[in-house]
């Protein structure tokens, strides 16, 4: 499989970039790094990027204030490239998609099939930012491509930590940061540090998290009234499922936010005792073995009850 970025953009005068919904840091740095380098070795084709706000954590990122929000109306693109997800979570930009004379979808999560007429799906890529760093010229990177591909590939791998870590994405993060970005300030700014809210409603999770299946599974929940009492967005919220997979004994974490009436947006993080896609795509979600996540309907012990069925059956067959 093989894909030239530019071969695909000859002769568009308008290039269209998005991601999914709730944009994280892979979502993020892949969508702005493609658009730098496509304007910078296209200069004479107009290139833009539509996501939902990205969490100011990422204002540093080239190309962060010039992020389209607003999904206005908009003329076809001639290419539009659909970024770390397929067309089931682009949001509002899906428009966008339908309409473009040509797509793209460049992704990793195994779930996805591909959605675009052109496709290039690598589920052994640790983050879509690493088929960016792989698909792009390295004369043409620089110190802004280099942070923001960065950026996406360290919030994939929790700083080369998870199992989707491989030498080659270390030595792609060795080569990036000889360009100069203070990386050190970028992981500590939008990987570890947390606003004072932040912490409370991760205490909060913690401490009324529940272990079943005999102390191999943990759920925690934070309804509506607690994301209003804290005044919190979605985007607040991570790093919990994280932590609570960093208790002892579990196979399977499950964190989940309310978001609606009786609707639940569900993160799950598992060992390798649990396919955490699997269980997520059963529930239209997706992901990857290890990280996944789904929306489901029904009360929170409905969704709980539901998804235990499903852990319980990969517990069992270990
Ligand atoms: P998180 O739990 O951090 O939101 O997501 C974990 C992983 O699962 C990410 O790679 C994310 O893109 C994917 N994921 C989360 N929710 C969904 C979903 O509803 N559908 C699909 N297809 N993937 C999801
Ligand atoms: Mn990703």
């Amino acid at each position: 499989m093989d894909l030239n970025l530019l071969d695909e953009c000859r002769e568009a005068e308008r290039i269209g970039i998005s991601g999914h919904i709730r944009p994280d840091g892979d979502c993020v740095g892949a969508c702005l790094s493609l658009c730098m380098y496509l304007r910078k070795c296209l200069p004479q084709a107009q290139v833009k990027v539509f996501l939902e706000k990205p969490a100011e954590i990422f204002r540093e990122l080239k190309g962060y204030d010039e992020i389209d929000s607003a999904f206005g109306e908009e003329a076809p693109f001639d290419v539009f490239f659909v970024l770390d997800c397929g067309e089931d979570r682009l949001g509002d930009a899906l428009k966008y998609f339908q309409t473009a004379k040509k797509t793209v979808n460049i992704d990793h999560h195994i779930t996805n099939k591909g959605c675009g007429s052109v496709n290039y799906i690598v589920p052994e890529a640790g983050a879509t930012c690493e088929l960016i760093y792989d698909l792009i010229d390295p004369e043409r990177l620089d110190k802004d491509l280099a942070m923001a591909i960065y950026t996406g590939i360290i919030h994939d791998t929790g700083i080369f930590q998870y199992s989707n870590t491989t030498p080659a994405i270390m030595e792609k993060g060795a080569r990036l940061i000889c360009y100069g970005f203070d990386f050190p300030r970028l992981i500590q700014e939008t990987f570890y540090q947390k606003t004072y809210v932040q912490s409370n409603i991760m205490g909060r999770a913690l401490l009324e998290s529940i272990r079943f299946m005999e102390g191999r599974c943990i759920v925690s929940c934070i309804d509506r009234r607690v994301m209003q009492f804290y005044d919190a967005e979605p985007s607040d919220l991570d790093g919990i499922v994280n932590q609570l997979r960093n208790i002892s004994g579990i196979d399977c974490a499950i964190f989940m936010y309310q978001t609606d009436v009786l609707e639940y947006k569900v993160s799950l993080r598992t060992s390798e005792r649990v396919n955490a896609a699997e269980v997520a795509a059963f529930f239209g979600g997706g992901g990857h073995a290890r990280a996944a996540g789904c929306t489901m309907r029904g009360t929170f012990h409905d969704c709980v009850n539901n998804l235990s069925l499903h852990i319980e059956k990969q517990l069992n067959s270990v």
